[in-house]
């Protein structure tokens, strides 16, 4: 049986069988000592010249080799202990040593933290990248993280549903990823920018508690530290108001950073609530950095944002549907070339509680004729100066929601096409409901003390969405495409500017 090697030490004067990587190996001329790791550690093995054989071949080993070593765990002699390892009082008189593979000199050195080594380098090589003790770490911290949040949510009632990968695009502000169908040629499948419509749909189903770490989809021009692909944790709860969303956020982040974390201090709990206009006209951001010391690594500031204006006029369309005619449509406005846009997504309800006792019909005459005067139920969760995470409670009120589609500049076609799955299904008795997501990777970061979310991801992409050691984007065979009905126009070399980043130099 194998012995992983932090346990050698349990094991002292027994036989173990132990398996991993060389570190290091070091010639004494009549002793040969391997630094040998596992994921659990590290272990000096020992091998004298008694074995000529054996010396022989260990004498061939070389850094990152995988080998299998028999032996016996002995006491160090006296003064040569190593308190660096945990492993340190102990080594393995080598008994058998197995060659299972050799290995290259590597291309990047895995002994350091690796912030020192070009990145293109680290993340073609990233499979050895990951050897590096650091990022292992994250690795583990963010399984540990994520399994601390699926156990404390399925303790609150919490049941996690998979939504599906292919889908239909949901609005969340950026381009959407297409698959193109092979069996419905000229037809798209849209990856989800986020699950937010078939969470909302859970809730009509009567889930009434729905989480998921959830994988998104964002197709953006390059932007700082984004990634095409990324993790939230999605929720959504029935029957519930903006302060019981927040408080479950704040007692889960409370209790993560105390149980995973317990280095972190928060700088303050409850974590305030700050109006919008207010942290705007306070500290001119809405994302603020409210650490009391903002040399402190350990310190973690959260701040709710709350009562975000409803609507904000984009003087470009921001949704890549948005046709020319529409944008055509709505340039009689005072405000200029533009359209009404939601500042968080269309589902968020309006929080203006004392026009919604008036009559519907009222109501919704106000909102059309006043998008910019009204507020959200929309809340975001920041920090130290990252928005980390938002969230709303929802309009479900299928009339008031079809509303707020129009203002936005969608003809009631459109809004049938487009989300007319969701108005039917809020006909059919739908709970009062609202959620929120949060960005996993960017809280990893924080909480991991990293320069961006690229260190706390197994496969990350560059900058601008390359998978450097898959090769992915990549070109497809002739035949392939031809099964989905496509033929390619004109291709883009890497680097050269997309006609969106074209637009916004102009
Ligand atoms: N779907 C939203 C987002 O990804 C979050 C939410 O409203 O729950 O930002």
């Amino acid at each position: 049986m194998r012995t992983w090697i932090q346990d050698i030490g349990k094991k002292e004067n027994g036989e173990v069988k132990i398996y991993g990587w060389v570190e290091t190996r070091r010639d004494h001329g009549k002793i040969i000592f391997i630094d040998l790791r596992d994921k659990t550690g590290i272990a000096q093995v020992v091998f004298g010249t008694e074995d000529k054989e054996l010396y022989q071949k260990a004498n061939k080993l070389r850094n990152e080799w995988v080998i299998k070593i028999e032996g016996t765990v002995k006491k160090r002699p006296k003064g040569m202990e190593n308190p660096n390892l945990t492993t340190g009082n102990f080594e393995i008189s080598a008994k058998n040593l197995e060659i299972l593979s050799e290995a290259k000199t590597l291309p990047i050195a895995i002994d350091k933290d690796g912030y020192e080594i070009n990145e293109e380098a680290r993340l073609r090589y990233r499979y050895l990248d990951l050897r590096r003790k650091r990022i292992f770490k994250n690795l583990k911290c963010r399984h540990l993280a994520f399994k601390f949040i699926r156990d404390w949510l399925t303790n609150k009632g919490f049941l996690e549903v998979e939504t599906p990968i292919l889908g239909k695009s949901t609005p969340e502000g950026a381009r959407d990823y297409l698959v193109p169908s092979r069996l419905e040629r000229g037809k798209f499948y849209a990856l989800p920018q986020s699950p937010q419509q078939y969470k909302q749909l859970l809730m009509v189903a009567g889930i009434e508690r729905y989480f998921q770490i959830a994988r998104c989809f964002r197709d953006e021009d390059t932007r700082g530290d984004r990634q095409p692909e990324f993790t939230q944790l999605d929720l959504e709860m029935s029957f519930v108001e903006e302060h019981d969303v927040l408080s479950l956020v704040e007692a889960l982040f409370t209790d993560l950073v105390k149980k995973i974390f317990p280095e972190k201090q928060i700088t303050k709990i409850p974590f305030p609530r700050l109006d919008y206009q207010e942290a705007i006209k306070q500290y001119n951001s809405d994302k603020p950095d409210l650490r009391k010391n903002k040399n402190n690594n350990n310190e973690l500031s959260f701040v709710f944002i709350v009562n975000f204006p409803m609507f904000e006029w984009k003087k470009e369309s921001s949704y890549a549907e948005a046709s020319e005619g529409k944008e055509k449509r709505l340039a009689g406005r005072s405000l200029g070339e533009g359209r009404w846009d939601a500042v968080h997504h269309p589902f968020t309800r309006i929080k203006n509680e004392e026009l919604r006792i008036k009559n519907r019909g009222e109501f919704i005459k106000y909102i059309k004729e006043n998008p910019q005067e009204l507020i959200a139920h929309q809340y975001d969760l920041v920090c130290n100066g990252y928005e980390i995470g938002g969230g709303s409670i929802r309009e479900h009120n299928p009339e008031i929601l079809e509303a707020v589609f129009e203002i936005m500049g969608h003809n009631k076609k459109d809004i049938r096409e487009k989300f007319g799955h969701l108005l039917d299904a809020f006909e059919y008795g739908v709970p009062p409901h609202g959620g929120i997501a949060l960005g996993l990777d960017r809280i990893l970061m924080i909480l991991m003390n990293e320069p961006n979310i690229r260190e706390v991801m197994a496969f990350p992409k560059t900058g601008d969405g390359r998978d450097l050691m898959m090769g992915a984007p990549s070109e497809v065979d002739k035949n392939q495409l031809k099964e989905l009905g496509l033929e390619i126009k004109s291709r883009r070399k890497v680097g050269t500017p997309t006609e969106a980043s074209e637009k916004t130099k102009r």
